[in-house]
């Protein structure tokens, strides 16, 4: 038998990530994963800005950096007729390497330590579980499977066991059970929890069955007569689809619309060929590397994302459709979320009730998610196409002016979104010390600095590459402003009261206090600020209040 505090069921983005989360905080985790190693397909294509400031924070934002797209690579999106024709709209983007010198220099809705950058999940995935296998604590066991479970009052037994069946089962018993194990989730069904919100929405793009094909073509690009891009939309009446560069040079993620009366679950690699000769509008040679089928039009959510000792993260609580690329995102923060507070309470520091804040924080998040990836997906989807559109006749010109319109206004809804990426909050939470008045406007392409408890700590730079964010500590961190620092010595007691690992870390740039409009404020490990003041009279309450000690 194996005693471990955590059993993680699923070595995806969030799985892999909550690993991270528990071994920098030393505490002991299994993983366990059928799949015999990281995702092969491509799948995710986009890690936002807000993740990269979590992998920052972790230690390997500049290793993801450097994989996906080639520093010098286009990150544009444009929307073609088809990928030969005629080029509708574009949104230029900065490559990493522009992005990387980039960010140093924003300011307002960008103010960020990181900037999004595009990498395939597959490239992602191997750094993931690269850096939770360095943590001793952590034992990761891919091709290894959960077979069943059963729940006591104070401990979950599970039963483990290699996908080949080689060997016997194992029992762990283990004091929390983690779901981490994607959309048909095992461990959801067995909780009874359900899904939410909206399905099977049928649109003309993103509604609906795809056909996914991953394949390598060398003569790709040299067939599409426009500046490169990372990702090209085609929009036809014959079929709509996505071409995505997985390595910025010869491999390709291609997604493409199936109509009702087509059985794509049957194609073959030669309806993958012809699909994808559609879309170029020429003949291409490709070797296809894999193909499937998926469904897109949900945009579901679960009201509870824990039951007693046991929680789901990532896609087991929410699926949605891709548009906007929030579906691994949102999957990664529901880990960042659930990580410290878990370590907290197997610690000893956090009250056993801080875990029910995971869900009261992650439901709302995941609703507001999966409704802006929704209207993303309207806008692109719903847009009629007419017969003539392609045609060289007035008709044809008048409608491809007026997708030009739309597309060039949708790219820039559904690819700038500074406010969706910085602008979840947690004003509701119990644990987060709130303030009269609201919190700026949740608006998808505006994000507003703002310093009040429930959100991101404001950016700023200190100095070159040297972000506020990397003098933060690896626990809490209680920022004092000001040229000189208010009195913070009961925070320092009520910390060592709690055991509880706070850094405290004074920056007197009027800026910084301008930005922060407080002496004194407290910055939860996922870098959520939880309360700001300017006195420690309180400070031993507000701590016993963020560990969840008055629920
Ligand atoms: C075609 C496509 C395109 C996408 N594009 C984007 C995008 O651009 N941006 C974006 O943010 N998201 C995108 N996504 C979504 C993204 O891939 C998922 O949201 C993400 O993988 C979710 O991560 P996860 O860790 O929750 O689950 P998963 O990655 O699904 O991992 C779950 C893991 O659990 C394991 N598992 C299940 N049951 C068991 C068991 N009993 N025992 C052991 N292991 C088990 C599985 O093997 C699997 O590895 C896309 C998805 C698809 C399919």
């Amino acid at each position: 038998m194996i005693e471990t505090p955590v059993l993680i069921v699923g070595g995806g983005p969030s799985g892999l990530m909550l690993a991270n989360e528990l071994g920098v905080r030393g505490v002991s985790a299994l993983l366990v994963d059928a799949k015999p190693s990281t995702a092969f397909n491509p799948q995710a294509n986009a890690t936002q800005a807000r993740t990269m400031e979590h992998f920052r924070r972790l230690g390997f934002a500049d290793e993801i950096r450097k994989l996906g797209l080639p520093p010098d690579h286009p990150t544009d999106i444009a929307y073609l007729t088809r990928l030969s024709t005629y080029e509708l709209a574009r949104l230029s983007l900065p490559t990493s390497a522009q992005a990387a010198r980039n960010v140093q220099n924003m300011s307002g809705s960008w103010s960020a330590a990181e900037l999004p950058h595009r990498i395939s999940q597959k490239y992602v995935e191997p750094v993931l579980k690269k850096h939770a296998e360095k943590w001793k604590s952590n034992e990761i066991r891919f091709a290894w499977k959960l077979n069943r479970y059963e729940r006591f009052e104070d401990h979950i037994k599970a039963w483990i066991q290699p996908i080949d069946n080689s060997q016997e089962e194992i029992q762990v018993k283990t004091l929390y059970l983690i779901g981490a194990d994607g959309a048909r989730s095992q461990i959801r069904q067995s909780l009874g929890i359900s899904y939410v919100g909206a399905t099977g929405v049928k649109r003309g793009f993103m509604g609906g069955q795809m056909f996914a094909v991953y394949f390598k073509s060398s003569t790709l690009y040299s067939k599409i007569p426009h500046p490169k891009c990372w990702m090209y939309v085609t929009v036809n009446a014959q079929r709509r689809s996505l071409l995505l560069s997985v390595n910025g040079s010869d491999e390709f993620a291609f997604h493409a619309a199936i109509h009702e009366d087509e059985s794509a679950d049957k194609w073959t690699k030669e309806d993958a060929y012809s699909v994808l000769a559609q879309a170029l509008g020429c003949e291409v040679e490709a070797e296809i590397l894999s193909h499937l089928t998926w469904t897109a039009g949900h945009s579901l959510y679960t009201e509870r994302m824990s039951d007693d000792r046991i929680f789901i993260m990532g896609d087991a609580a929410h699926l949605f459709t891709p548009t906007g690329g929030l579906g691994y995102n949102t999957a990664v923060e529901d880990a960042v979320n659930l990580g410290w507070k878990l370590a907290s309470v197997i610690k000893g520091s956090g009250a056993p009730r801080l875990l029910e804040t995971y869900s009261l924080e992650r439901v709302p998040i995941a609703k507001r998610n999966t409704s802006y990836a929704k209207r993303f997906a309207d806008s692109v989807g719903l847009f009629e196409i007419s017969d003539d559109f392609e045609l060289d006749t007035a008709k044809g010109r008048s409608d491809r002016k007026l997708a030009s319109e739309h597309f060039n206004a949708h790219v820039r809804l559904e690819f700038n979104i500074p406010g969706v990426t910085f602008g979840g909050r947690y004003d509701s939470s119990p644990i987060i010390l709130s303030e009269n008045g609201d919190p700026p406007l949740d608006e998808p392409n505006t994000y507003t600095p703002f310093a009040g408890p429930g959100g991101r700590p404001p950016h700023f730079w200190l100095g070159d590459k040297l972000s506020l964010y990397d003098t933060f500590g690896k626990d809490w961190t209680l920022l004092c402003t000001g040229l000189v620092a208010e009195k913070h010595d009961k925070f320092i007691e009520a910390a060592i009261k709690n055991h509880i690992d706070l850094k405290i870390i004074h920056h007197p740039q009027p800026e910084l206090e301008n930005l922060y409009e407080a002496a004194l404020i407290l910055i939860r490990p996922d870098q959520i600020i939880a309360w700001r003041g300017d006195s420690d009279e309180n400070a031993f309450d507000v701590i016993r209040r963020v560990l969840g000690w008055h629920l």
